[in-house]
């Protein structure tokens, strides 16, 4: 585990994101009162629960879980970012929620970098259609792309994934210049997500501890 400040530092230039799933509320309000504002939730359940309790504090919530297409109106309901949408009709679930609701989220699209088969998120092949698809709609801000690549342990391994990463923002930035975020590098490989270009990092254990089970 690393200290708040030294993550901080580490992340000067990019947002950092505190990933609170499976963190009590207490720790979640330890690192606001240290000026934490973006944390993110997996577990919509967990989430509930948990932004009502801390209802009073200026937090920025961001949803970084598998989307279940029955849960896209808590979600358009609790959350500013959604950082996992994966496809048109959880896209197009959002954006009718989120009128109804008088709300614009900030969505990333989740992209499945190096196709695994037990991970959701849009091939890489198939960024660009489904951006086009999104755009439209208008209560949606498409801000970029979310990823986790294939866990890996040294550096050199890490950067070149995030590398092929950066590479598919940019060609995504050609298609749709007011995309401006790159959300990738977790506990494990944020040094190299930053290095190869990630705009914002999400961090979990290096931050809080091990998770509760
Ligand atoms: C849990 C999680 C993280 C944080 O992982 P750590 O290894 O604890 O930093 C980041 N992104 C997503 C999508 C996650 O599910």
């Amino acid at each position: 585990m690393l200290s708040y400040a030294e993550i901080k530092r580490a992340a000067a230039d990019v947002t950092l994101v505190a990933v609170s799933k499976r963190q009590p509320v207490s720790k979640i309000a330890d690192l606001y009162d240290l000026g934490q504002r973006d944390f993110a939730e997996n577990f919509v359940q967990e989430a509930q629960e948990k932004i009502a309790q801390l209802q009073q504090l200026d937090i920025t919530w961001h949803f970084i879980g598998r989307i279940q297409s029955n849960k896209t109106k808590p979600i358009a309901e609790l959350f500013d970012w959604v950082q996992s949408v994966d496809s048109l009709k959880v896209a197009t679930r959002l954006n009718r929620h989120a009128e109804e609701l008088g709300r614009q989220l900030q969505i990333c699209i989740c992209v499945n970098l190096d196709s695994e088969a037990q991970k959701s998120g849009v091939a890489a092949k198939d960024l660009i259609e489904l951006a086009a698809a999104i755009r439209p709609l208008s209560h949606l801000n498409l801000r970029g792309i979310m990823l986790i690549p294939q866990p890996q342990q040294e550096y050199a391994a890490q950067l070149a994934a995030f590398k092929r990463a950066k590479h598919l923002f940019d060609q995504l930035q050609a298609a749709v210049p007011q995309v401006d975020t790159l959300s990738m590098g977790m506990s494990g490989d944020y040094q190299a997500a930053i290095d190869a270009g990630s705009t914002m990092i999400r961090i979990g254990t290096a931050l809080f501890g091990e998770r509760e089970v």
